[in-house]
């Protein structure tokens, strides 16, 4: 009896930690599952594979240590220079309205931290991303390599322009706002082609709209309030 107790309890001793060393190799697993049942699959998020890529990407590794703690409570988080990446719930919203197919080519405008192009290449194969400004460019590359995301190409400049020849694209991703739809992005969309972009005032609230392409034609849809950081250069000219 005695043997059998101690062989019972050594089992137990040998998978509590187990457990505790899965944990350390991912500190905020149970964090990020949470994050993904509440704030997502509780609300309207449920396009599977957006909920498991939301699952998989670690969203405290594109933001500073100190924000680690927070990193999946379901707000927006400073990045550098100013900028922002959205709370997770939105992250999933534009993703799942662009409906993507594993085959998709995705034009992101906004690179920021890179988090969002992740989730994209969690989904597709070709993710192209365009951040205006160059430090952020130069650290979400590197980050998205030393993370293996192979699937995604990040330069630095004006997004307002698209990325030419890389077009046309199943899908593109606008995550600045704007009060106006550059023209070039429609453009590079392919027939069928989605795009969602925050439109509206660049200072105030801004309304997440969808735009499909239709025999040539735009169709749009509005699908929430959002506020985002604005888009800047060529778009404010206009
Ligand atoms: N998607 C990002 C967050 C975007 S914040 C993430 O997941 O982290 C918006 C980003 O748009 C900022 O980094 C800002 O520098 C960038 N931006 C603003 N105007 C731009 C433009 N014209 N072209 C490309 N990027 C632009």
């Amino acid at each position: 009896m005695k043997t059998k107790l101690l062989i019972i309890a050594s089992f137990l001793l040998v998978i509590t930690i187990s457990l505790k060393t899965l944990a350390l190799g991912d500190p905020f697993k149970n964090a990020r599952e949470k994050m993904v049942k509440h704030d997502l699959k509780g609300r309207d998020i449920n396009d599977k594979k957006v909920l498991s890529a939301m699952g998989k990407v670690k969203r405290h590794l594109f933001v500073e240590k100190s924000l680690w703690n927070v990193a999946y409570n379901d707000y927006p988080l400073s990045i550098d220079e100013g900028q922002t990446i959205s709370q997770p719930y939105i992250v999933a919203l534009m993703t799942q309205c662009l409906n993507l197919k594993p085959t998709d080519k995705v034009l992101e405008i906004g690179t920021g931290s890179g988090y969002q192009a992740a989730v994209l290449a969690e989904l597709v194969d070709q993710v192209y991303s365009i951040e205006m400004r160059e430090e952020l460019a130069k650290e979400a590359s590197l980050r998205l390599k030393e993370l293996g995301y192979q699937n995604v190409k990040v330069k630095q400049g004006d997004g307002y322009f698209g990325w030419p020849s890389y077009a046309p694209f199943d899908a593109v991703i606008v995550t600045c706002a704007t009060n106006q739809i550059p023209t070039p992005l429609t453009k590079q969309l392919k027939e069928g082609g989605r795009l969602i972009i925050p439109l509206g005032n660049t200072l105030f609230h801004q309304t997440l709209t969808l735009i499909t392409k239709v025999k040539g034609e735009l169709k749009v849809k509005q699908i929430s309030g959002v506020r985002f950081v604005p888009m800047i250069g060529e778009t404010e000219k206009k």
